[in-house]
């Protein structure tokens, strides 16, 4: 029983150390109970807390697996967590990227679309261009092929002749009269610009072209004016009609050329050095 009884004091003594010991080694953050397990170990079969050391050592190794396991677990829903959090950012960055590529598609289709017209508008502006060409060319050529010089009116008969004498003048006659149906066009027998459109007294509705060559000619007592002054014509441009303004007893044109816009000549023999016989 003594012996008994000193061996409970003994591990009495010792109990108190290794309890002082787990909280020094508590206090440190070390592992207390593997200090005091092993020191339980060495000490004998009882440790006065009801377990054999070797039961105590697997309980506390079972505490530790079930601690590391724990925070495996919550390491695993980390991960877990993380691995969702990535999955959503990376399908919000394929969502991304596929909507930047649908956008870029239909960009290109657009670009694409734009070029088509852009082509198309090219290839109907070189048409247009060549048809222009075509009928610049026609016009040239029309105009190559078109009279030179051509009377002052049409369905006429001349009812007075240049210096011919006659009570309507003043003085001799100063062109020749042309005489047609009211109405009937006059024409600019030369192309040139128009220098008068106005009454000029005796001669009524009068028009004066001057031609390239500085010849200027007349037309008078028309009934109206088809051209203004400033105008541009062509040989055989309308620039008024048959009249009987001014001094006059019969609708006619009285026709005049006046070289350099001088004195007036005889116009028979002007018309025929140009091809024309009127
Ligand atoms: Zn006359």
């Amino acid at each position: 029983m003594a012996k008994h009884r000193s061996s409970r004091r003994g591990t009495g003594r010792r109990a108190q150390l290794i309890g002082l010991t787990a909280a020094l080694a508590a206090a440190a953050g070390t592992t207390a109970v593997g200090v005091s397990s092993s020191a339980i170990g060495s000490s004998g079969p009882s440790t006065g807390t009801g377990l054999s050391p070797s039961q105590a050592s697997a309980l506390t190794a079972a505490r530790i697996d079930r601690r590391d396991l724990g925070s495996r677990d919550a390491s695993r829903i980390d991960l877990d967590l993380a691995a969702t959090r990535k999955a959503r950012a990376d399908l919000v960055a394929k969502q991304r990227a596929a909507k930047l590529a649908a956008t870029a598609t239909q960009t290109q289709r657009r670009a694409l679309a734009l070029s088509a017209a852009k082509a198309a508008a090219a290839k109907k502006a070189a048409v247009q261009a060549r048809a222009l060409a075509a009928a610049k060319a026609a016009e040239i050529e029309k105009a190559k092929s078109a009279p030179k010089i051509v009377l002052p009116t049409t369905g006429y008969h001349l009812t007075a002749r240049f210096n011919q004498a006659g009570g309507r003048w003043a003085h001799n006659h100063t062109g020749l009269d042309f005489a047609a149906p009211m109405g009937t066009p006059v024409r600019s027998v030369m192309a040139g610009e128009v220098i008068q459109a106005d009454f000029e007294g005796a001669y009524g509705r009068q028009v004066k072209v001057r031609h390239a060559d500085g010849t200027v000619t007349s037309y008078s007592h028309m009934s109206e004016f088809d051209v203004s002054v400033g105008d541009t014509v062509e040989a055989g441009t309308q620039v008024g009609a048959i009249g009987m303004t001014g001094n006059t007893t019969g609708p006619h044109v009285h026709f005049e050329v006046l070289p350099d816009g001088g004195s007036p000549i005889n116009p028979e023999p002007w018309l025929q050095d140009h091809g024309l016989n009127p």
